[in-house]
């Protein structure tokens, strides 16, 4: 937003996560939209607030701010929705990883006049052909791959996101070029190795699930190749031995090269846990980013069940059959569990959800994901950095705390989510730039 408050704006509460530690009885001033003042002093100001809980606004470090609409009117209107639904639960900043330019070109005008979260998008992914996305780039030789990143860099890009089909080499000249031109790449594994990434200097490394490759488990344990690649994965899980040699190796690079971690877990849950997806309430919202997922509450119904699961067979591409579910569930039980390793080893957790996939609902899903990783073994502390302070440590930017000159984006929580992560869904007030926004008409912004 261009006109910040003028005005000062003082918040008083009970407990302060800085983004890294919880002080007691601790104010805050806000002039400008940003924060001039953190302590226990007594400040004067033109407005008081006070709260049990303050927190700066979260950070969901893997969105595709995308969704389309059937609305030829406003085809904006799925983005809009989906910046309102993240604002609505306190996300005031989301890392978009694979998108249109016009996306961030849009969110950008949009921002001057409407409260938003801030945006920094990867744009299209690069990937070696063939590409599996409508919007990714082909970067076949080690020149293109030099130039595409020139290019995303000139056409106002924040990072460079590479997809799965590039091999070592490809992403060697795109990181060197990347980081030359200030950019950091985040990447969606599959020819290049965990391993090889991070010692290539990859910055982030997104979904858990791509840590661990074929190469982990034995030859006779490896798959036919005949099954979907997401239960080939969960497969490879099941098989891994986490105490492994490679395994201590994997970790032990990832915190050497300080190589962040996106593990997108809520995204795997719901993939093996469908029932728990169409349980989920907040699953209505999902339709007004993606007009297909309508389809998904009317399988809570058994009569329409049967009526609709041929379209939720086409919309849900991820779905396992039967057979594979037993397994995937073992295997989502072991990504939960080398997350909660990875943690204890020091790798940087960031927390990202990759909504609007299939019941990842824009902001809401931020929360769960939080909550999941937790009961991977992450303290409620560790948990909130991944989502504030950690976050943007790996974008870069001076956010996700509550700081002396720091952007004033600020939640003032109802209940303690040091103790339950799960009370971030007791948002009281939303605090962007110094503005204190209106829930209820976030709501209502909703179309
Ligand atoms: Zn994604």
């Amino acid at each position: 937003m261009k006109s910040p408050a003028t005005k000062t704006l003082l918040i008083n509460s009970e407990q302060l996560f800085d983004g890294f530690k919880v002080m007691h009885d601790a104010s805050v001033l806000v002039k400008g939209g940003k924060i001039v003042e953190v302590g226990r002093r007594d400040f004067r100001a033109d407005k008081t607030l006070e709260t049990s809980f303050l927190m700066p606004g979260l950070i969901d470090m893997h969105v595709h701010v995308a969704g389309y609409t059937e609305d030829f009117r406003d085809p904006f209107k799925a983005v809009k929705n989906f910046l309102n639904l993240l604002l609505y639960n306190g996300v005031t900043a989301v890392r978009d990883v694979g998108n249109y330019l016009e996306t961030k070109f849009f969110v950008e005008k949009w921002r001057e006049k409407n409260p938003a979260p801030l945006f920094f998008s990867s744009g299209p992914m690069l990937d070696e052909p063939p590409l599996k996305w409508f919007h990714s780039r082909a970067v076949s030789s080690i020149d293109e791959a030099k130039t595409q990143v020139r290019r995303l860099h000139f056409e106002g890009m924040d990072l460079i996101k590479v997809y799965d089909g590039v091999k070592p080499k490809t992403l060697k000249a795109i990181v060197d070029e990347a980081h030359s031109k200030g950019l950091r790449v985040a990447g969606h594994l599959g020819a290049t190795s965990a391993i090889e990434a991070a010692k290539i200097g990859i910055d982030t490394i997104e979904h858990a699930g791509k840590l661990l490759d074929k190469s982990y488990v034995g030859d006779a344990e490896k798959g036919d190749g005949s099954g979907k690649e997401i239960a080939e994965m969960f497969k490879i899980w099941c098989k891994a031995d986490l105490s492994s040699e490679r395994v201590k190796e994997l970790i032990q690079i990832l915190v050497e090269r300080g190589t962040y971690v996106c593990p997108t877990l809520l995204v795997l849950r719901r993939s093996v846990y469908v029932e728990e997806g169409l349980k989920d309430p907040n699953i209505d919202y999902m339709e007004k980013v993606m007009p297909y997922q309508k389809y998904f509450k009317y399988m809570r119904n058994p009569l329409s069940r049967l009526l609709f699961s041929k379209r939720f067979k086409k919309f849900m591409p991820f779905m396992l059959t039967k057979e594979d579910r037993e397994l995937a569930r073992k295997g989502f039980e072991k990504i939960s569990e080398f997350v909660g390793m990875l943690a204890k080893a020091g790798v940087k957790i960031i927390a990202g959800t990759d909504s609007p996939n299939p019941f990842i609902v824009p902001g809401f899903s931020l929360h769960q994901e939080l909550e999941l990783l937790v009961q991977a073994g992450l303290k409620p502390l560790q948990a909130l950095k991944s989502a504030t302070s950690t976050a943007a440590e790996a974008l870069g930017k001076n956010l996700g705390v509550i700081e002396q000159g720091a952007l004033a984006n600020l939640l003032l929580i109802d209940g303690n989510p040091i103790k339950h992560v799960r009370d971030l869904e007791k948002i009281e007030d939303i605090i962007l730039e110094g503005k204190v926004l209106e829930r209820d008409e976030l709501a209502n912004r909703i179309e």
